[in-house]
């Protein structure tokens, strides 16, 4: 199920996306004279299914459409995947952060580091290790570089 809480400030609309991006994918069309920017927070979407990935295209498609600036903030591992997978689904958006995946060398738990676009790029998409809460352990990127951040590194 999909939910997006939306919160207007002055020209700029913010949008935070939950859940899974599904056929309940359903936002208000967008009102051009109202928005003059759109930020979109997806730290909380935790799957998109097929019929997602056409709703979310659509709706973004016409958001570049009517020349609406749009920056991604937080996105998740699901939002990441989306973007990797699905050519042209960024629709000339901005990503200004992502959620990376990470694993305990030691005791193997999962966690997730936050990361602005601008130092992965700087520091050439290398990632260094977190230090896991539960054991102090080294925490290592739990993907394959070049293929999580492929998307970021094309546009
Ligand atoms: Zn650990």
């Amino acid at each position: 199920m999909f939910k997006a809480e939306a919160e207007q400030q002055g020209t700029r609309l913010n949008l935070r996306f939950l859940g899974t991006v599904d056929e309940t994918f359903r936002l208000e069309a967008i009102d051009p004279r109202k928005v003059k920017e759109l930020h979109v927070h997806c730290k909380g979407v935790v799957r998109i299914n097929s019929m997602g990935v056409k709703a979310w295209f659509k709706f973004f498609q016409a958001v570049q459409g009517q020349k609406i600036p749009v920056t991604f903030h937080e996105c998740s591992t699901a939002v990441v995947e989306h973007f990797n997978q699905t050519q042209g689904s960024l629709a000339g958006a901005k990503v200004e952060s992502v959620m990376v995946p990470f694993s305990c060398d030691a005791c193997h738990s999962d966690l997730v580091g936050f990361f602005r676009v601008e130092a992965l790029r700087k520091a050439g998409f290398e990632v260094p290790p977190l230090d896991c809460p539960k054991c102090g352990g080294s925490a290592h990127l739990d993907d394959f570089p070049d293929e999580y951040f492929g998307f970021l590194k094309k546009g």
